[in-house]
């Protein structure tokens, strides 16, 4: 059990802030350390969106620890604006997945099926026809033909969802450091510091949560984490006319009401190594997606477009765990799309390794030992369980 202070994080991003508040909540006082300020990355920019029931390996071996942090962040928001007073805007949100012809109903029908099935955890859901459609959004496009009702999915502003988990846990004793982490001190066979330029700072546990950056630690540790950045585009509109009540997803596009009014749409998936540049191609694409389930999308105007990078692995589950070879370091990277509704279950599954040597939440599938036997840069082999 590590002494107060003596657990650095690297990585200040929802990963990183998350395991910094649940260790704070266990007692434990950690040191954050982060290069370009919290949450500036992904962690800052995501679509915000808490979806436990879809995804890459949900469901599958990632649906446990996917509606375990469902649940978790349900509690969450209500505890952090009462400790912080952020309000990130955490909410349950309605969402219409549109069909334009009959090949897209099966999906549509799929997805009924598996919102209906999680009825205790409040989700619901049920068939729209043309009609219905109307009155719910007029502004609908009249080329889609059906619709399917989702109700329970939630959503925050992932900005301020980090920022609150930061402050809480500087208020409960965390400290902040800026800086970029350029290697470890080993000795014993343990990680016993972090260099930051020429400064060392002493340790007793590590925390890599560099998101897509983590594969610098790989020469540090000698181990792989096959951790790569999958770049992603977002568009922040001004529909004129009255606000919109609902999300809405089909046809290759996605269209998202905020708190703040705007109407965001996206996302775009390429890997484009660690370039961040917004380009005209993905707004093109993004407003061709959004424009086909609401022509009057044509003319909003673009108030900000966003690109930032998604920490994924060979498999797509995230890499939680104690690092193959090493007795106090820990992994808690690779959330891929999922990272914001995957943090408080990789933040306390990570605190609770440190403080309790076990935990109750559903990591199994993403320990890191599933990549010990591979190099860096290879593809993971079988399903990663
Ligand atoms: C367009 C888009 C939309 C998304 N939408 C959703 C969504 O709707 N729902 C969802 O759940 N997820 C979503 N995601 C995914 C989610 O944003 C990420 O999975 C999550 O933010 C990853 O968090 P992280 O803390 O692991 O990484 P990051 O947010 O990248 O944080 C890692 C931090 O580590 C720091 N760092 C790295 N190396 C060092 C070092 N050596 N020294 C010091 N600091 C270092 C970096 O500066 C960075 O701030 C989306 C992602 C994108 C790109």
């Amino acid at each position: 059990m590590a002494d107060t202070n003596e657990v650095v994080i690297i990585g200040g991003g929802v990963a990183g802030c998350s395991v910094a508040y649940h260790l704070a909540l266990a007692g434990v006082k950690s040191t954050v350390i982060e290069r370009e300020g919290i949450g500036s990355q992904a962690s800052g920019f995501s679509a915000g969106g808490l979806n436990p029931l879809e995804g890459a390996q949900i469901p599958g071996p990632l649906g446990p620890l996917a509606i375990e942090s469902y649940r978790m962040h349900l509690k969450l928001w209500d505890a952090l604006k009462d400790e912080t007073g952020v309000d990130y805007h955490g909410r349950i949100l309605s969402l219409v997945k549109v069909a334009f012809d009959d090949s897209g109903l099966p999906e549509l029908q799929q997805s009924l099926d598996t919102f209906t099935a999680a009825k205790d955890d409040g989700f619901s859901a049920h068939w729209l026809d043309r009609q219905q459609l109307t009155e719910l959004e007029p502004r609908l496009s009249p080329e889609i033909v059906s619709g399917m009702y989702a109700l329970g999915n939630a959503g925050l502003d992932s900005y301020q969802y980090t920022l609150a988990l930061a402050n809480a846990a500087e208020k409960r004793g965390v400290t902040f450091r800026s800086g970029s982490v350029n290697g470890v001190k080993v000795g014993n066979g343990r990680v016993t510091g972090i260099f930051l330029g020429d400064t060392e700072i002493a340790c007793d546990h590590l925390v890599l949560a560099a998101g897509p950056w983590s594969r610098e630690a790989e020469t540090w540790l000698d181990i792989s984490i096959p951790v790569d950045p999958l770049k992603g585009e977002i568009l922040r509109l001004e529909l004129p006319g009255p606000r919109l009540e609902h999300d809405f997803s089909g046809g290759g596009g996605s269209v998202y009401t905020k708190p703040d009014g705007l109407v965001w749409c996206g996302t775009t998936e390429e890997w484009q190594g660690f370039n961040k540049e917004t380009t005209e191609s993905a707004r093109q694409s993004i407003i061709q997606g959004a424009i086909k389930i609401m022509p009057d999308l044509a003319q909003a105007k673009l108030a900000l477009q966003t690109a930032c990078l998604r920490p994924v692995t060979p498999d797509w589950l995230p890499i939680v765990g104690k690092a193959p070879g090493w007795d106090n370091v820990y992994l808690t990277t690779g959330a891929g799309k999922k990272g914001i509704l995957l943090s408080p279950g990789m933040g306390k599954a990570t605190a609770d390794l440190i403080t309790q040597g076990a935990t109750s939440l559903s990591v199994g599938p993403c320990n890191p030992s599933r990549f010990s036997s591979i190099s860096s840069g290879q593809q993971a082999a079988g399903d990663g369980n």
